[in-house]
Order: C-alpha cells, then structure tokens, then sequence
C-alpha cells in the first residue's frame, strides 16, 4: 500500500536526521521511485504534531443556550485528519435554526452536543495526520460537505456524493475542549464557523488558483450541490427547457448550470423578489413568482416549454390543455430546491412553507420523458399518480449533493470561475468577522440575503 511505504520513509528520514533528503532518496531504490513524491507529501508538521493545545476561536452552539464566539483548545488529530486554518465558511439554510444566537431548545438543540455549526469552508492546511495523502502543509482546501474517499461501495459504484465516509455512521470524535472542559465536535465533521477546522482528508479538495477564498466558500456545499444537479448527475442538454424551483444559493447554482450548459432556457420559480432579479441576472430567461401564478404555475410552464409547432410529424409537441397529451408538454429536465422553512422569512413567503407543493409541482411540469431532481429537504410527504410514474416515463434522481463527486468536481468548477463562467461573487451579499457570525447565519435563516460569509481574518 503506497501510503505505508511513505510512512515508512518518513519516520526513516526523521530517525536519519542527519543524511539529506537527497542522499535518502538517492540511497534506496524506493526512494528514487517513491521519496521524492513521499518527502514532498509529508511536511515537517506531520512529524512534530505540534498544533494540540493551541487556542483559538470559534462561533459554537451549547444545547438549550443558544450560539456564542467562544476560545477553545485544540486536541491532538488524528492520521488520516488534517487541521485547517479556515479563511471562509457560508452559513448553509440547512443549520438554521440551531445555529442561530437563540437556537430553541430541544431536539433541534444539538442533540445535547456542544458543536460548531456548518458543513463546509475553505482553509490553509496547517498540519496534517501521518496516513494523509491528498493534501500538504501550505495547500488550500474547499472542505466539502459531503466526502470522496473513492474507496468504499457507493464511491466504487461512481456515487461518490452518497460516500460511506459521509453516510456510513461515522461518529466523529471531539477536537477541542472549550474553557470549561466540554468536548466540542464539529457538525457532519466539518464544522467550519471556526479559526480551526479539523477533518478527515476524504473531505478536502486542494485547489491551486487566485479565485479570492471568499467565493471558494460557496464551493463545498450550496453553489455546488445545485450546479452538479444539472452538469453531474442530470446532464443538462443543450436547447434543453429547464425549470429551477427556489432560486436559494442551492437553486442558483442550477440555474448557472443551465446556462453553462447551454439549455434554451431556464425558468425560475421563486416568491423573493430579489432572488428573482438575480436569477436573471446569473441565466434565468424567465422568472416566475409562485404567489402570482398561483393554480396556474403548471400550466405557464408547460405553455413557455411547448414550442414553436404543436404539429407531431414536424417534431411539435401536443398542446392540448387537458388529458394525457398535456403531459407532453413541459420541461425537459427539473430540478427543485426549495424545501421548508427552517424559520419564519422576513422576506414574501412562499405559498407552501412545507415544501411539498413546490414538489407536486415540479413533478407535474416535466414532461413525459423528462427528467426531475428533488433537492430540498421538506416537511411531510407527498403522493404521485402510481399511474403516472409507471407510464409518464419521468425520472426521478436524487437529490443529495447532486451526483458531486467533490474530488472531481470542485477543480472544474473552480476553472469554471476562472473563466468568468460560473460567478459565486453576485451571490454573496454580506460578509462578517467571526464575532458577527451570528449575524451572517441570521440573515441566512430570515432570507434577507441569499449568501452570508463569514471571514476569519
Ligand atoms: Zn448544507
Ligand atoms: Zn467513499
């Protein structure tokens, strides 16, 4: 196994101190095929470990008493993690409302855990554990929501976005002690609303480019899991008509996706004014509010899809409004992002805060054939058709993180930005130091911006 022999090497040269590196490399022939690649990968932190004990910051939620900045202590890492020393974190709607400064008590209390909030960031790898292979000292990372380790079934199986690092039931130990003794954990094991992060290699994804951190920090979860909706897992054609529910940072990351893509058009449903304004802005060519079409959604989206011609030898679609013919019409791919109302928005309300009418729509508005992804995480269930799902012909893919294989995916994404082809800029709204980070979740769970970041120095 390549990472024990390099193993091996390092604690060789450590042992040897006194020969060079160049006379180890030269001396064995492991060497000349593996040190230089070995020496390169294991920085000196590796062998000193000299991080535990150290103090720093971070935005952390205590069950029943709400979100405070508070110091911790570092604990030792373990050999396959890797400390971060976090630039940015983007608070995800997912967090709300535990994270907030006055997080209710009970079952949405942490599971009587002290925990810093979120799931994903972007850092400075500071050290790294003996077994680490995927990242160096001094690399800049995007820890992701959900892991890669490329080894496991559902990784094997090319569905790396359900990895048994992230849904195997790991349980993640502390990596720090606040000043009364607790141990802290981080959420999913990432955390990422601290000056310190401490996670296992299957979740960093090194990134060598000038794009500002800030808009990296979108990267591991919200712009991401919406943009893989459409280029991973659905694949969005080009000339395609493509529906967006919910234009939330997970919504505009599909719409983004649409254009990139090069679909015909991408139709956003969405209650927020702003949130629509920006859509167009970012490749929506037609911006809906659910509160206006009311009853009528279904069929506006079905009437903007249908087409030039309704004559079938000519490669028209039917455009009888009712029976089976109307379930010609409509999108060719779908992807909803809503879900539910984590807190009351302070901001227009959608017609269903439970999110499943904004499913029943999506659903509804595909065509036959079509394709639809559910991406948000609703309250309560929702009932097809068995008739229609066994001979409409739509597919449902799952939602998750979109089918993102993040080790794959966060680099092209990233030359994506470089081009100008993809833009987290527009979606950021407020950035905060890490004693305001109350405020950037706050603003996340009331809806009156679309992404906050928060900035560690
Ligand atoms: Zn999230
Ligand atoms: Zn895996």
């Amino acid at each position: 196994m390549p990472f024990r022999i390099a193993a091996s090497i390092v604690v060789r040269m450590e042992s040897k101190s006194a020969i060079s590196r160049r006379k180890l490399i030269k001396r064995t022939a492991a060497g000349a095929a593996l040190g230089g690649v070995a020496l390169q990968a294991q920085s000196p932190g590796v062998l000193r470990g000299s991080s535990a004990g150290r103090k720093f910051r971070a935005y952390m939620t205590r069950p029943g008493a709400g979100s405070v900045v508070e110091e911790l202590t570092l604990l030792p890492i373990q050999p396959r993690q890797v400390l971060v020393r976090i630039e940015a974190c983007a608070p995800c709607y997912t967090t709300i409302p535990r994270a907030l400064p006055q997080a209710p008590a009970g079952p949405a209390a942490n599971r009587g855990r002290v925990e810093v909030p979120n799931h994903a960031a972007v850092g400075v790898v500071e050290e790294i554990g003996a077994l680490v292979k995927r990242v160096q000292k001094g690399d800049r990372v995007v820890v992701a929501g959900t892991s890669q380790c490329g080894q496991c079934y559902q990784c094997l199986h090319g569905d790396a976005d359900f990895c048994q690092f992230t849904f195997g039931g790991d349980v993640f130990p502390p990596f720090a002690t606040a000043s009364d003794g607790s141990p802290v954990v981080a959420q999913a094991g990432v955390g990422g609303s601290s000056e310190l992060a401490v996670v296992t290699e299957e979740y960093c994804c090194p990134v060598f480019t000038t794009v500002p951190a800030v808009e990296l920090s979108l990267l591991g979860d919200q712009l991401t899991s919406g943009f893989a909706a459409g280029m991973c897992r659905m694949k969005i054609e080009p000339g395609s008509n493509v529906v967006v529910f919910g234009a939330g940072p997970v919504g505009l990351g599909a719409v983004q996706a649409g254009r990139v893509m090069g679909a015909a058009q991408v139709i956003v449903v969405e209650p927020i004014r702003y949130r629509r304004e920006l859509a167009e802005k970012l490749g929506a060519t037609v911006a809906l509010d659910p509160n206006v079409e009311g009853a009528g959604l279904v069929e506006k989206i079905r009437d903007l899809c249908k087409g030039p011609t309704d004559r079938k030898f000519a490669g028209g679609e039917a455009w009888t409004p009712t029976g089976s013919a109307s379930g010609a019409r409509g999108a060719d791919f779908t992807i909803d992002a809503c879900g539910k109302d984590n807190a009351p928005p302070k901001v227009e309300r959608g017609p269903d805060p439970t999110g499943i009418l904004p499913m029943q729509q999506a659903w509804e508005c595909t065509r036959m054939g079509g394709h639809l992804m559910y991406m948000g995480a609703v309250q309560g269930n929702f009932s097809l058709s068995g008739s229609s799902l066994a001979l409409l012909g739509r597919t449902i893919h799952p939602g998750q993180q979109g089918g993102f294989h993040m080790m794959r995916d966060i680099p092209r994404i990233v030359k994506l930005m470089e081009r100008g082809l993809v833009d987290a800029k527009s979606m950021i709204q407020g950035t905060y130091p890490l004693e305001k980070a109350g405020e950037a979740y706050q603003e996340v769970a009331d809806r009156t911006k679309l992404c906050t970041v928060i900035l560690m120095s």
